[in-house]
């Protein structure tokens, strides 16, 4: 439901104020050596802000800043009730900023305006609450021992978090790591993508609004080869936590390994396959099958982005995937009406033609293939069929609206091109048959699978992959065992 008109965004674009300094220490800053790199909208090609550009001197800044937070407890330290409402209370504020914070996603990375308003937003505010409430929530155990002992096992903070990641969800990518880092009362500096800063910076103004104590949580923009390979090297960063690319997540196992064996936790790229069975409500599943590629223009890891059709419904249900195609045709982000936005930079869309270019010579396209009509990096909805079991189309991460269709004749076979990946971080399953459901769910390899949905997920259930997916859970209870260390305790008494 839109809650602002095309007029009332474009008008709020007008007089935005982004934030464009490193955070450290609860001030903004520059960078030392002055450096700032020129972002852009992609909807417009317009220059949005001069934003700074961290190097080494500025990452060793913040790490010193977090460890000197950590160091003299003013975060870890305050009473439970105390830390918990000082994240209820940047929860609210989250809340209370909801059209600023989706402006500044819309503006910065292409999405439309009201998606962010309405799910990127809140969703991030909903990860917050979840885990301030656990502050007070979780406990420690007591092992079995023999008489005369007794073993108690509680769970530490690490002490400071590196967080880097992507630009597709980047309010959302930041509260999946802060907020459970922070709940169990590390400090992080966070560093977010080049192609996606602003609303970090405007998490940490909040931050500190909320009462957050300075040097706990610190921002630093700048490219990854620089600003984020400093971090991720720097031996007194206790644990890494990243979403992002196979290939970045490749490289940060490698500075862990030449640095100070820091903790590495990845959640990676995807090839996500959607299985639909013939006896599926075929309508819901070409609704929620478009979704699940066409939704945020594809630039989802856990996209749904080869779909694997039961061949007795195939070509009908390749057809209401075109009509549902067709009501994704980008538009302005700003306006309340577009269902898809940018992608998030020329680059970016270079890259993706680039894989529809290359498709195109082996299958045969259904719909879309080019860039829209558009000043900016837009991308028409694009359906695939035909290809080859080995087509680059159904290997490779495209990360665009960019869907491969493929027919299967039994349920094995249906299971086997599934698993048929070196990702595995979701699939899902459309079926009415209860067993058929268990069954294929227990086979694939894959940290979710949604049944008769897409892309289930909540603050309360684990998120993550397998395989070059990654390793390690966002989201649930579960994150917090990244983020703190188990500690034994052994008392001996008579
Ligand atoms: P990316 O790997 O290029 O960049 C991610 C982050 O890593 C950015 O902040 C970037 O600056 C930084 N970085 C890049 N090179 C680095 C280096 N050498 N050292 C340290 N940091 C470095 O990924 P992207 O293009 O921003 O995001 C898209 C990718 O993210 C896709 O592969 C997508 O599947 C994945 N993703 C995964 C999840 C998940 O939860 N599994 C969620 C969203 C996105």
């Amino acid at each position: 439901m839109s809650r602002k008109t095309y007029q009332e965004w474009q008008s709020l674009a007008e007089t935005a104020r982004l934030p464009v300094d490193l955070f450290i220490d609860g001030k903004s800053r520059a960078a030392s050596d002055g450096a700032r790199f020129t972002k852009r909208n992609p909807a417009t090609n317009a220059v949005l802000g001069e934003v700074a550009q961290a190097g080494q001197s500025d990452i060793d800044a913040a790490v010193r800043a977090a460890r000197a937070a950590y160091e003299d407890r003013r975060w870890r330290g305050k009473s439970l009730a105390e830390r918990r409402d000082i994240l209820l209370r940047l929860t609210a504020l989250i809340e209370a900023n909801t059209d600023r914070l989706a402006l500044a996603e819309s503006l910065d990375m292409g999405k439309p305006v009201e998606e962010a308003a309405a799910i990127d937003i809140p969703g991030a505010a909903a990860v917050w609450r979840f885990y301030a409430e656990a502050i007070d929530k979780v406990n420690g155990e007591v092992a079995p021992t023999d008489t005369g002992n007794l073993a108690i096992v509680t769970r530490e903070p690490l002490g400071v978090v590196g967080a880097i990641v992507p630009w597709n969800f980047p309010f959302d990518m930041a509260a999946w790591k802060c907020a459970p880092a922070l709940a169990a009362g590390n400090s992080v500096v966070l560093k977010p993508s080049e192609r996606s800063p602003f609303t970090a910076l405007i998490l940490a103004e909040l931050a500190r609004e909320a009462g957050l104590p300075d040097g706990v949580l610190n921002i630093v923009t700048g490219f990854g080869h620089q600003a984020g390979k400093a971090l991720a090297l720097h031996d007194d960063v206790d644990c890494l936590a990243f979403t992002g690319s196979t290939r970045t997540g490749r490289a940060l196992m490698g500075y862990s390994g030449q640095s100070n064996l820091k903790q590495v936790w990845l959640e990676l790229g995807g090839k996500s396959p959607n299985l639909i069975f013939a006896d599926a409500d075929l309508d819901k599943a070409a609704e929620l099958a478009a979704m699940a590629i066409f939704f945020n223009a594809g630039q989802i890891c856990s996209a749904n982005s080869r779909l694997l059709v039961e061949k007795s419904v195939a070509e009908a249900f390749t057809a209401r995937l075109v009509e549902q195609a067709a009501g994704y045709q980008p538009g302005d982000p700003l306006n309340p009406v577009s269902r898809m936005g940018a992608l998030v930079d020329t680059a970016h869309l270079t890259q993706v033609l680039g894989h529809v270019e290359t498709a195109k010579a082996s299958a045969s396209l259904v719909c879309g293939g080019q860039a829209a009509d558009l000043p900016g990096a837009f991308m028409q909805p694009t359906i695939f069929t035909g290809m080859k079991a080995d087509a680059a189309l159904l290997r490779d991460e495209v990360f665009g609206p960019v869907l491969a269709v493929v027919p299967f004749e039994t349920e094995e076979e249906a299971v086997r091109l599934a698993n048929d990946s070196v990702y595995g971080l979701a699939a899902s399953v459309w079926t009415q048959d209860v067993s058929r459901a268990l069954r294929v769910a227990a086979a694939l390899r894959v940290g979710t699978v949604s049944v008769n949905t897409v892309d289930a997920l909540s603050p309360q259930t684990p998120f993550g992959g397998v395989r070059q997916s990654g390793f390690g859970r966002d989201l649930s209870l579960h994150a917090l065992e990244k983020f703190s260390a188990l500690k034994t305790t052994w008392i001996k008494y008579s």
